[in-house]
């Protein structure tokens, strides 16, 4: 058999334990474990000097029983075909759990951006867009960001699809600047959401985010946000990390302070109000919370029997691999999976695609409020079936996920 990536084989043995648990058969649990439809894209450059490289693009719709797709686009080295399938399935789920009506896709070009100028950025973005173009559209699929891309990518790809239409189609992405049609409390959404969950998790041991010590692990789109929210609501934020490596303040970081440093010189290495720290020392930190925001795998049969914190939020996409999945059950570390902690991003995603449809925005407040009671009713949800089931959070966030997919299927049966 030919050798499948991890992700993959994390996300196939994720979808197998689940339909296990639903009891479905096999001709289902095929149809679950298959993407809808995929397409590969060269992608050439001609860079700034004049050279031409060539990058390579996907595009996987995993499922679109209940809407269109709905996924990010990732500009990363590590992209393959195998990883976006991963990371599309991740998405199927995600939506479902949070019950938005849409399907799971994802993106991805295998390109590190720090190494192109922003000029070249944008020739990638297009050419990419322009490649994959059947395939995309406010109601076929809806793009958004993801590592290595940004609302200034997006508005390239709104503007893209939109001039080979003929006309401003600005629900094509969602995660959009503010001027053409993003929504208030998009960028820190998912950090927020992150911020809800952990809240919900802590309810449900009878404790408050008040001085809960949060260690987190990645300072970008997600990790910074969380780590300002988490230090508003009163949390205590003792470690962070970037790719160059952590610093640790047991008494609490200052992170607006944090900030400024990062601003000034790109990483929290450095910085004077804390200590330095390495990465797998942070993973190991003794605190209540662990926020694992950079890449996937970071938790896996290595790192995973030093952690010492109580709850691990998945604010990063597949951060913890089966071994260490079962490592932490063990450990009796309660793990609040991906699919559910870092789902405020999708969600406020659809808010903007709902606002982009019927060109009416709303307010921040009420963002914040729907954002708030949807992450906070699937944690319920999802905590209730895990009680019941005697399941840990991510097989139940993954029963409730499937089977709302599953359901939609069977429903619309088959065709012809
Ligand atoms: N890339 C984000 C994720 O993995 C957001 C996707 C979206 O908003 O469509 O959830």
């Amino acid at each position: 058999m030919a050798q499948i990536s991890v992700p993959w084989a994390n996300a196939l043995g994720q979808l197998a334990g689940a339909v296990e648990i639903l009891g479905y058969e096999e001709g289902l649990h095929e149809m679950l474990a298959t993407p809808r439809r995929e397409i590969n894209v060269a992608v050439p450059l001609r860079r700034d000097d004049g050279r031409v490289e060539l990058f390579k693009g996907f595009r996987v719709q995993h499922n679109v029983s209940r809407g269109p797709g709905k996924g990010g686009l990732r500009f990363h080295p590590s992209v393959d075909a195998d990883e976006v399938r991963a990371l599309a399935m991740l998405m199927t789920w995600k939506c479902a759990v949070v019950d938005l009506p849409y399907g799971g896709a994802k993106g991805g070009v295998g390109i590190d951006p720090q190494q192109y100028s922003e000029r070249e950025l944008e020739r990638v973005t297009r050419r990419y867009t322009s490649e994959i173009m059947p395939m995309i559209g406010p109601e076929r699929d809806i793009m958004a960001p993801d590592m290595g891309t940004n609302e200034q990518t997006m508005a390239w790809v709104m503007d893209t699809y939109s001039v080979s239409q003929g006309y401003t189609i600005p629900g094509v992405v969602t995660g959009k600047p503010l001027a053409v049609g993003g929504s208030l409390g998009r960028a820190t959404a998912t950090s927020r959401g992150v911020v809800h969950v952990t809240i919900s998790a802590l309810a449900e041991v009878g404790e408050t985010l008040t001085g809960a010590t949060v260690a987190i692990q990645g300072f970008g789109k997600v990790g910074a946000h969380a780590a300002t929210i988490f230090a508003e609501e009163g949390a205590r934020v003792v470690a962070v990390s970037d790719q160059f490596g952590g610093v640790h303040n047991a008494a609490g970081i200052d992170v607006p302070r944090l900030l400024d440093h990062v601003a000034a010189t790109g990483s929290v290495v450095g910085f004077d109000g804390a200590d330095p720290l390495g990465n797998d020392a942070l993973l190991a930190l003794e605190v209540d919370v662990l926020v694992p925001a950079a890449i996937d795998g970071v938790l896996d049969s290595r790192t995973a029997p030093s952690v010492r914190a109580r709850f691990v939020v998945e604010g990063a996409n597949g951060p913890t691999t089966s071994e260490a999945d079962a490592i932490l059950a063990e450990k009796g570390v309660v793990v609040v999976p991906d699919i559910l902690a870092n789902a405020g991003g999708v969600v406020v995603s659809y808010f903007e695609w709902v606002q982009s449809n019927q060109t009416y925005w709303w307010d921040a407040n009420e963002i914040e409020q729907k954002l708030a009671d949807r992450m906070h009713s699937a944690f319920r949800e999802v905590a209730a079936t895990s009680r019941a089931q005697g399941i840990t959070l991510r097989d139940a966030a993954l029963v409730i996920g499937v089977r709302r997919v599953a359901e939609a299927h069977q429903i619309r049966g088959l065709y012809p």
